[in-house]
């Protein structure tokens, strides 16, 4: 397999040499580190790898170079190696952010670090590092392995656990690979019409008859399994016999989070997700205002770690694993699974957050996946390359990704209904949205149709105040325009606002909420649902700020919560 690049440019030679030593230390045998003083010839060398079909996983350029600077040449290499991730070296001691890891003067010159926050803020580059020193620089290294870890997650992977063998627009493919990316499995797409589409066939025993094909690393070959069956595959669908003190329904940040506090506090925790790890979060390209990230993190990242740390305190993780009932029992709840069979639990914690709102308009739903897409996965930006993506929506999920599709796509247009992205849009987005030449906006208007036979191939667009409609080509679409509560499955005991969001605590007791009310003495913890012992944290919770930091903060919160519940209830017992 070819050796992915990491490449540094800097027009300094001393500087350049220092930056190729460092790299070259380390990453020599797993990459191939090339180094350029001129960033023209930079520029020809990266067309030339993509040429050759050689991936590109880390550009560094020097901040301060003559000709180009450093920003302006990372901005240009993005469009020839969109999914390289680019840094902005910064002079030793230059400015950067104060480092407490590392007693240099660095520049405490918020003015100095303008620009290179700029660059960061209208997506120029990813991130900026100080240049390595001399010898072993550790907080270098920890910074680059974790920009190789980031780009690794939607690379090719070099050791994939599965191969998916489907025909390129199937929307079952686009399932299964979504999926498989937000579970954090390493895969592989080989297209069935392709050479190597039809030798991975005939290597499994399949005709391609039917489709698609999963062979997973241990040799198994699965035909079009549904997803249960791949989750039992990686061990991912167990459910405990007997009853655990917490059920968490809904594995994104608020459930990872009350399962990690859940099981290091000592509670047998049962974590139920019904599609990927992650939730919307895990959908997420880049979250940038996460504590603690201060370069941000994908939300696949985020979600792997997460649940790594959840399984590591004894969570047990059952994923494909939809609740579609709940129960009050004489020693707690049994839920029920839209697939069959039940599980039991001395409470249940609801962390089903939310999803998108549909878009209702002729031609949408049978090219799903086909073209038409709700949410976008940083892993399949590539796939929008080079075409024309509208975006539908005028929230932040919109904005931001907007801003990662500008890097793969020629043309990237948001629809809004409204007159404005002010509305409902952070300023810091609509700054980065203005400042990208190839993301335009069309306020006032609505999507009115699909057209294309198989795929999508333009879109129907109406102005909403002449109702003039105008035909235009269209590779893709990406919906996102607001969200509903997953709350359809419980029972008619947890109350719930007008919009199906659950109401917990004071809220079911000051009397404010008329879908909710509390029976018991004793004052419910505050968050609580109607009915006793079950909780509900993040964003499917009445009156939640809908934010990831959010989410895990009330997932821990309620893991407390359900721990002092159980404590109640024992000594009552
Ligand atoms: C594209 C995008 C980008 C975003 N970027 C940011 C950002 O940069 N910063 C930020 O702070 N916030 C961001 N957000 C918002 C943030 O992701 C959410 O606020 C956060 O994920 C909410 O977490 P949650 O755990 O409450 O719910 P969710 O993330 O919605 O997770 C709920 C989980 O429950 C599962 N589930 C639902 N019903 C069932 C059922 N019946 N049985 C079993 N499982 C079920 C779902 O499959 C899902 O995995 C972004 C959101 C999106 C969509």
């Amino acid at each position: 397999m070819t050796s992915p690049v990491l490449m540094a440019v800097d027009d300094d030679p001393g500087g350049l040499r220092t930056l190729d030593d460092a790299l070259r230390r380390r990453y020599d045998r797993d990459y191939l580190v090339i180094g350029e003083t001129s960033p023209g010839t930079a520029l020809g060398r990266l067309r030339e790898l993509r040429a050759a079909g050689h991936p590109v996983a880390v550009l560094m350029a020097a901040s301060a170079m003559a000709a180009t600077p450093g920003s302006e040449f990372l901005a240009q290499a993005c469009s020839i190696q969109p999914a390289a991730k680019r840094v902005l070296v910064v002079p030793r001691g230059g400015p950067g952010a104060p480092s407490l890891r590392v007693p240099v003067p660095l520049v405490q010159d918020r003015q100095a670090a303008t620009p290179v926050l700029r660059a960061i803020a209208l997506g120029m580059v990813d991130t900026y590092l100080s240049a390595p020193g001399a010898g072993r620089d550790e907080e270098f290294h920890w910074a680059v392995s974790e920009l190789l870890e980031e780009w690794a997650h939607d690379a090719v992977p070099a050791l994939p656990a599965v191969r998916i063998i489907a025909h390129e627009r199937s929307a079952r493919a686009h399932e299964l690979r979504d999926t498989l990316a937000r579970n954090g499995i390493p895969y592989v797409f080989h297209a069935a019409g392709s050479a190597d589409g039809r030798s991975r066939l005939q290597q499994a025993g399949q005709d391609g008859s039917a489709l698609p094909v999963l062979v997973m690393y241990t040799g198994e070959v699965l035909v079009d399994p549904p997803n249960d069956r791949i989750a039992v595959a990686f061990g991912l669908a167990s459910v405990p016999e007997g009853t655990v003190d917490v059920a968490i329904v809904g594995a994104g940040p608020a459930g990872l989070s009350a399962a990690v506090y859940a099981a290091s506090e000592g509670l047998s925790t049962l974590l139920l997700e019904r599609e990927a790890i992650g939730g919307q979060a895990g959908s997420s390209s880049l979250i940038r205002n996460y504590l603690g990230f201060p370069r941000g993190i994908s939300g696949a990242s985020l979600a792997t770690r997460a649940f790594e740390q959840a399984w590591s305190f004894g969570a047990i993780p059952s994923v494909a694993r939809p609740v579609s009932g709940l129960q009050p029992v004489r020693d707690g709840f049994t839920l029920r699974f839209a697939g069959g069979g039940e599980g039991h639990a001395r409470s249940v914690l609801i962390t089903t957050g939310v999803s998108y709102r549909r878009l209702d308009a002729p031609g949408l739903d049978s090219m799903l996946g086909a073209g038409v897409f709700y949410g976008a996965t940083a892993s399949e930006g590539g796939a929008f390359s080079g075409g024309h993506v509208f975006i539908a929506g005028g929230a932040n999920s919109a904005g931001q990704a907007a801003v990662n599709l500008a890097r793969y796509a020629q043309q990237v247009t948001i629809v809004v209904r409204g007159d404005s992205l002010a509305a409902r849009m952070s300023q810091y987005l609509i700054d980065e949205i203005t400042a990208t030449a190839n993301i335009d906006v069309r306020t006032g208007t609505q999507i009115a149709g699909a057209e294309g036979s198989g795929k999508l191939e333009a879109l129907i667009l109406k102005d909403t105040s002449t109702g003039d409609a105008e035909t235009v080509p269209a590779s893709a679409l990406v919906v996102l325009i607001g969200a509903m509560p997953h709350t359809d499955w419980l029972p008619s005991q947890i109350g719930r606002d007008e919009r199906g969001f659950v109401v917990t605590g004071s809220d079911l007791t000051d009397g404010g909420d008329p879908g909710a009310s509390w029976a018991p003495p004793r004052p419910p913890f505050p968050l609580e649902t109607s009915l006793p012992g079950v909780f509900a944290a993040g964003d499917v919770r009445h009156g939640s700020v809908k934010r990831v930091a959010s989410a895990v903060g009330e997932g821990s919160i309620a893991a407390t919560q359900v721990t002092q519940y159980l404590q109640q209830q024992a000594r009552s017992s």
